[in-house]
């Protein structure tokens, strides 16, 4: 079976093993996702896996800057495959993630703002939280 993860993990010069598959593989078809839902999934098709050792593979990948680490307030970190630069809106009811484009608008005024204090620039990372529409 030809997957595009087994071609990332080797591009990152990581060994593509059937449990980083499966991790990848979930968290790709979740979006985002913490570690408690990773392992309930990819115990279903490694039935010895422990959740020490998914943690221990996303700690890796995230080390590896392939998985990025999605910190929220009052819930467990989430994990999803790193892509280009985006904002989230974070679920303040159930902490569900959701990517939004960052816009030129939002760019420019961090620029703006950095100068301004003689600041150098280098990036931003936006989380806006809110309610859902499930949860609203
Ligand atoms: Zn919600
Ligand atoms: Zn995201």
């Amino acid at each position: 079976m030809q997957n595009i993860n087994i071609e990332l993990l080797k591009s990152y010069g990581l060994k593509a093993t059937p449990q980083r598959i499966d991790i990848l593989n979930t968290i790709e078809k979740l979006g985002h996702a913490n570690i408690d839902e990773i392992y309930e999934i990819v115990k279903k098709s490694n039935p010895t896996i422990s959740l020490a050792t998914v943690y221990k593979n996303i700690t890796a990948l995230v080390e590896k800057a392939l998985l990025k680490e999605v910190a929220l307030n009052n819930f467990k970190s989430k994990y999803e495959i790193i892509k280009d630069r985006h904002s989230h809106l974070i679920c303040k009811v159930c902490g569900k993630v959701t990517d939004v484009e960052l816009n030129n608008e939002i760019l420019l005024l961090s620029e703006q703002l950095s100068n301004n204090n003689n600041f150098n620039y280098k990036d931003i990372e936006l989380n806006i939280y809110g309610i859902c529409s499930s949860c609203a």
